[in-house]
């Protein structure tokens, strides 16, 4: 870890004027290559990590902000500062970070995932619709954390899931996590935010946190808030956009917070006893929110949508857990559920889930025409999504004459420009999850997690582009080449684009001559090197599928001249056409394999063939469950490449949807 005097001779608020500061680069310039879901962490480099964001040095009396007189003062230099550790946070910057970027990331919990964390436990669902458009899961980094999950958290436990995450980034050696630290001010240079401050209150530490590019995954657009970004607030009118589904005049009226819990059997008598304070429930209250089951609570109970979910939180937490606990009296002692009297409630949640605040104005907004797919194709398509139209009354559950939602499908997957994910007057500013560019009527469908995963990744690799190339995301979306250069690299790390598929150039694959061991009818060998690698229920056109014999199966590439590799990757076959995420809720999780899933190849080996007619074991894999696997190794010249797959996580044939080699 390097420490450096370049501190910015510059004020970053007035306060802090004149002020001589402690600086430290995050990680020294150039320390690390680009990483990948395959890397392994390097213990040491960790430990020292915490060095550079909680410094040891005499002389704390110069490291002191105006006005803080028992804060230590920090700095630190990156590549991009993510503020916000959601679903959309995690994946900016696992991508930027594996993309090459130095990222601090900064979230204002101990946990990470925001409402998928074990303090909210909400399900991530995405463009598959839960099991309603079965074949779109996403790929990519969401997809990665629920094949690590589905393997190793069984027992389906949130804590887990929150542990996955701190795993992913502390492993990442190109990410400086900072927990339980908000972003609280930016200081704006000429249109571009120039530094930002935060705060941990838990280390007394104040961070000032220099850097070239920034990503607001805060959800409630908080850093765009500080940095004068044009923010959006609740409904347009149905004439801003011309969207059908807008209501005629605008509102300030949002959908409102959710407090989870779950319960369970426990096989003997368990009284429960309300609070003074519990609402009182009646059949009235539940005319449209029927109560079939108790594990996972109520996603409907919902409140805050007429008042400001940011600035009312507490009055909210307090409606909601009033609302919890009546509903659960009304459970247990209205005598309607007997078979409810061995059940208790085993946790409630204190964070209400929120589901809607600011936006943030990007160079487009997108709006229900887009995802009804009138607008035609945006050029700068990043990611997917899928979810309905999913619209609840800002009355939430006090709305008792209205249901709790109205969801409308849309006829397809739709594409998310990346002219949505980065504000319009801030220009190095990102955004991404449920603050990014929509209007409410389209936010009621980009909102969900694995949306707001995939927003993330996308953001997170264009910002280490961006800092790559020098240049401001609306520059990237102007120069076409960029655009197709971002758009492959979002491939390469399997996010899904629609329509778009595998043109990488640098791909030595895609000249190759694919043959195998055997195939199923339209699973032919060269479905590896097609370019895509997601097929529909029933279908076989983008994977080859071999029968697996007792002495495994094979596929193989080889080029008529010998080629340069060092680097090959393969996406495996995870059943895309089933549902996947950690849910408490029995009857979705009883349609998903908490497990590697079966179609997996579990072992597997590298061969090539040297030009000298050699053959070398390049990698050798047990125990595999994931998708994207990625071997590195030292330069040979290969004539052919071999993937041969001794046994799977179940089924009796092997999958594969692509092979991928690099010089
Ligand atoms: C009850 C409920 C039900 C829902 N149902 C579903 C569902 O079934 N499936 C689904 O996929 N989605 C669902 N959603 C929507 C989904 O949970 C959110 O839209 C999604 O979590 C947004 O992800 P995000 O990363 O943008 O933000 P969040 O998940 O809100 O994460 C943002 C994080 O940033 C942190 N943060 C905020 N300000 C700062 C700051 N200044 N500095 C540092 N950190 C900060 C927050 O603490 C938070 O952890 C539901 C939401 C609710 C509330």
């Amino acid at each position: 870890m390097s420490r450096s005097n370049r501190a910015s001779r510059r004020d970053f608020l007035a306060a802090a004027a004149g002020l001589s500061t402690y600086s430290v680069y995050v990680l020294a310039e150039g320390s690390r290559p680009a990483s990948g879901a395959d890397s392994a962490p390097d213990l040491p480099d960790i430990r020292a990590g915490f060095e550079a964001i909680s410094p040891m040095e005499p002389g704390l009396a110069a490291r002191r902000f105006e006005g803080e007189p028992h804060m230590t003062l920090v700095d630190l230099e990156c590549d991009l500062l993510v503020a916000g550790g959601g679903p959309s946070g995690v994946c900016a910057a696992l991508a930027a970070a594996r993309n090459g970027a130095r990222v601090v990331l900064c979230q204002d919990r101990s946990r990470l995932g925001g409402n998928s964390s074990s303090e909210v436990k909400m399900h991530v669902v995405g463009a598959n619709n839960h099991r309603g458009r079965p074949g779109w899961r996403e790929g990519g980094i969401i997809e990665e954390l629920r094949l690590d999950d589905a393997a190793n958290n069984p027992q389906r436990c949130w804590e887990l899931w929150d542990l996955l995450l701190y795993d992913k980034l502390v492993s990442e050696p190109n990410v400086t996590l900072l927990l339980d630290t908000v972003v609280f001010a930016a200081d704006v240079q000429g249109g571009r935010i120039d530094r930002v401050m935060a705060r941990c209150d838990k280390t007394e530490h104040l961070y000032r946190i220099s850097s070239k590019t920034y990503a607001d995954c805060t959800g409630d657009s908080r850093l765009a808030l500080e940095a004068g970004a044009t923010i959006r607030w609740g409904h347009e009118s149905r004439a801003e956009f011309n969207e059908p589904l807008a209501w005629e005049e605008p509102t300030r009226e949002t959908l409102g917070s959710s407090v989870l819990f779950t319960a369970r059997d426990f096989g003997t008598p368990m009284p429960y006893a309300p609070p003074s304070w519990a609402r009182k429930i009646d059949e009235s209250h539940l005319r449209f929110r029927p109560i079939s089951s108790w594990e996972y609570g109520y996603w409907w109970i919902e409140w805050g949508g007429i008042t400001d979910t940011i600035r009312d939180n507490e009055r909210i937490r307090f409606e909601l857990l009033s609302i919890v606990t009546g509903v659960w009296d009304y459970v247990k002692n209205s005598g309607k559920f007997p078979g409810a009297e061995t059940w208790a409630m085993d946790w409630v949640g204190m964070v209400p889930g929120k589901r809607e605040s600011r936006r943030v104005e990007g160079d487009h907004v997108l709006t229900q025409h887009d995802l009804m797919g009138l607008n035609g194709e945006p050029n700068d398509a990043v990611a997917i999504g899928g979810w309905g139209l999913d619209e609840h009354p800002p009355g939430g559950f006090d709305a008792i004459e209205q249901p709790p939602f109205v969801s409308i499908k849309l006829p397809e997957v739709y594409n998310i420009p990346l002219r949505s994910l980065y504000s319009k007057d801030v220009e190095n500013l990102f955004i991404a999850g449920r603050n990014a560019s929509c209007s409410h009527v389209a936010f009621t469908s980009t909102r969900v997690m694995a949306t707001c995963a995939v927003m993330g990744q996308a953001a997170g690799t264009a910002a280490a582009l961006c800092v790559r190339d020098g240049i401001t995301p609306r520059q990237l979306v102007g120069d076409d080449r960029a655009v197709f250069g971002l758009q492959q690299a979002l491939l390469r790390d399997d996010q899904t684009i629609k329509g778009v598929r595998n043109e990488d150039p640098a791909d030595l694959a895609r000249s190759a001559r694919v043959s195998a061991s055997g195939a199923y009818e339209s699973s032919r060998p060269e479905n590896v090197t097609n370019g895509l690698v997601r097929d529909m229920e029933g279908e076989m056109d983008n994977r080859w599928i071999a029968p697996l014999s007792a002495d495994g199966a094979w596929v193989e590439l080889d080029w008529d001249a010998p080629q340069e590799l060092s680097r090959v990757q393969l996406t495996f076959d995870t059943g895309f056409h089933r549902e996947l995420t950690l849910t408490s809720s029995d009857s979705h999780n009883s349609h998903m394999i908490r497990a590697p899933q079966p179609e997996t190849v579990r072992d597997y080996a590298l061969i090539a063939r040297l030009e000298d007619g050699r053959e070398v074991e390049l990698a050798r894999v047990s125990g595999n469950h994931q998708r994207l696997r990625r071997h590195a190794f030292d330069p040979i010249r290969a004539k052919s490449l071999r993937v041969h797959v001794s046994a799977t996580n179940g089924e009796d044939t092997a999958r594969l949807y692509e092979i991928r080699c690099y010089a």
